[in-house]
Formats: C-alpha cells, sequence, structure tokens
C-alpha cells in the first residue's frame, strides 16, 4: 500500500478546491474524528485500518472498502499516519516505563 502523504491543511485545502460546496468547518470535523477513530485504534469491518481521508467522507472503512481497490493509486492520506508506519521498530513514549524514559521524542511521541 502507498499513499501520497498529505498534511492535514494541504488535503482541507486541496479538497475544498475539488469540492467548492464542500463547508470546510464540516470536513475538518470529519477528519479530526476520523483521525482521533484511527488514532485510537478503530478498525475497518474486515479489520484493515481505516483509510482517514476516505473515512471522512463515508465513514470509517479501509481504502480497499471504500474504493474496491486493492492499492491506492495516487490517493492521499494524512502524513504523519504515513509516518506512523515509518517508525515500525521505534520505541513509542507512551510504550516505556516512565522511569526508563529519557532522551528525545519526536511530535509524534517516537524515540529519536
Ligand atoms: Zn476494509
Amino acid at each position: 500500500m502507498q499513499f501520497i502523504p498529505i498534511s492535514f491543511k494541504e488535503y482541507v485545502k486541496k479538497h475544498l478546491k475539488n469540492n467548492p460546496s464542500e463547508n470546510e468547518r464540516d470536513l475538518n470535523k470529519r477528519l479530526q474524528t476520523a483521525l482521533a477513530d484511527y488514532k485510537r485504534g478503530v478498525k475497518c469491518s474486515c479489520g484493515n485500518d481505516i483509510w482517514v481521508i476516505g473515512a471522512a467522507t463515508v465513514g470509517n472503512s479501509c481504502f480497499t472498502c471504500i474504493t474496491g481497490e486493492s492499492d491506492p493509486n495516487n490517493d492521499y492520506e494524512i502524513e504523519s499516519l504515513i509516518k506512523k508506519n515509518k517508525t515500525a521498530g521505534r520505541r513509542y513514549i507512551d510504550e516505556i516505563r516512565p522511569a526508563q524514559i529519557a532522551g528525545f521524542f519526536d511530535n509524534d511521541g517516537y524515540e529519536i
């Protein structure tokens, strides 16, 4: 799976440009909700991670269940989620016992 990473703000801008009738506040709210669900570990009914950008429009489902395609092709996903996948193997601050936390962490909470 290969999404094109896009920042939250950039995506909102792009979506509003392509969908002039969309309400910016609504879109923001739906994206925030989908993002929060993703971070809570909400999964698609098939068990895959939800596709936040699609979920903001059609509800919490994965890319394949939403589009019927197996792989993204020039489709966007919020960049912080893609970064999260790339940090596999790095220690996440919430998974470290407080007494052992030392050193530096990036904004997402991963050890640098
Ligand atoms: Zn699915």
